[in-house]
């Protein structure tokens, strides 16, 4: 049967109800370039935003086979158990440059995916990374009007995608592997240092010793590093995403860590930053995609690069001459 035409009363009241259809048909509206959708979507989010907040925004990354999918379809069925609505969201630079996707593989998950109580969306397709994250911020705010308490961000640890999840999220979670070291698991310094918690993953069987000894090195390296999050020590703990230990460990810590930023009046404070940066960023974005489409029909730009590319001119004195 043919669908019928997106109609933002109808998507607004059916997100508002919890109507998974209605939030992936929003989501659909927000992640499109098509102008008649991106009117949808504005509208949809002035109208939800005021029902959205009220959740925690958990942000997961880790080398591909870390074990992302099974830990979160572990959780989220935890979650779900225990009454709580989770969506989970990712992000996948990958599927935007070469077109393949490391998140978006449809079998993952797939006992989360049949629980009517979970909402799993894989990566938005874009050009940039900006512009798919900035997609994701958008969904989240879809889904936490739809009413879905806890939020998960995943995305693959082994590149810039964590740095634009780490600025939409409260509690950023990097999982590892025991053994082979940082430089083996491809994960940078950098990663580590905006890391909340470091989980040391598949803790079970002849696995867990190693694990442990794993988990006691990060919490090492961890103590020596400025917190990401100011006040809170990062963790480091062990689980095995795949039988369960350990996992309902990792959401107290998070809750511990809500409530900590709560009792101090952070926790809103941080997600204001958040919502400040995400704005100048994506005015940034605009002013300077504004800026070249306007150039490209001056022919002073294509001279002056072509100038620079083949040093006749100083570039300092092409920029000069091109802002006048
Ligand atoms: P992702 O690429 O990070 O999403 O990793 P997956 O969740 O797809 O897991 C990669 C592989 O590790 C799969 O074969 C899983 O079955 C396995 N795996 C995941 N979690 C665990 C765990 O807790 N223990 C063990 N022993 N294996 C696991």
């Amino acid at each position: 049967p043919r669908r019928r035409p997106l109609d933002v009363d109808e998507l607004y009241e059916g997100i508002l109800a919890g109507n998974r259809t209605a939030l992936a048909r929003g989501i659909t509206c927000v992640e499109s370039e098509a102008p008649r959708h991106r009117v949808i979507a504005r509208e949809l989010l002035r109208r939800c935003l005021p029902h959205s907040g009220d959740s925690v925004r958990i942000g997961i990354t880790g080398v591909p086979g870390a074990g992302k999918s099974q830990f979160l379809e572990c959780i989220g069925k935890m979650l779900c158990d225990a009454d709580k609505r989770v969506a989970i969201l990712a992000v996948d630079p990958s599927s935007s440059v070469t077109g393949g996707s490391i998140l978006g593989d449809k079998t993952r998950m797939e006992n989360l995916c049949r629980d009517e109580r979970a909402f799993i969306r894989p990566s938005p397709a874009g050009k940039t990374l900006g512009g798919v994250a900035a997609k994701t911020r958008e969904s989240i705010i879809l889904c936490e009007a739809a009413g879905y308490k806890v939020i998960f961000v995943e995305t693959v640890g082994v590149g810039q995608s964590e740095v634009a999840v780490r600025s939409m999220v409260d509690f950023f979670l990097l999982l590892q592997l025991s053994g082979g070291g940082d430089e083996l698991q491809g994960i940078k310094k950098g990663v580590i240092e905006m890391a909340d918690a470091i989980v040391v993953n598949k803790s079970d069987g002849d696995n867990v010793q190693r694990t442990k000894v794993a988990r006691g090195e990060y919490a090492r390296v961890l103590h020596h590093l400025h917190p990401y999050t100011e006040g809170w020590e990062p963790q480091a703990l062990c689980c095995s995403g795949l039988h369960g230990t350990g996992v309902w460990e990792i959401w107290e810590m998070v809750l511990k860590f809500c409530d900590k930023l709560k009792a101090e009046n952070r926790f809103e404070d941080i997600r204001s930053k958040q919502n400040a940066k995400w704005f100048r960023s994506l005015l940034e974005q605009r002013v300077l995609e504004a800026f070249y489409s306007k150039q490209k029909e001056s022919g002073l730009f294509l001279q002056l690069e072509s100038d620079v590319t083949n040093g006749r001119i100083p570039v300092i004195e092409a920029v000069d001459q091109l802002l006048g």
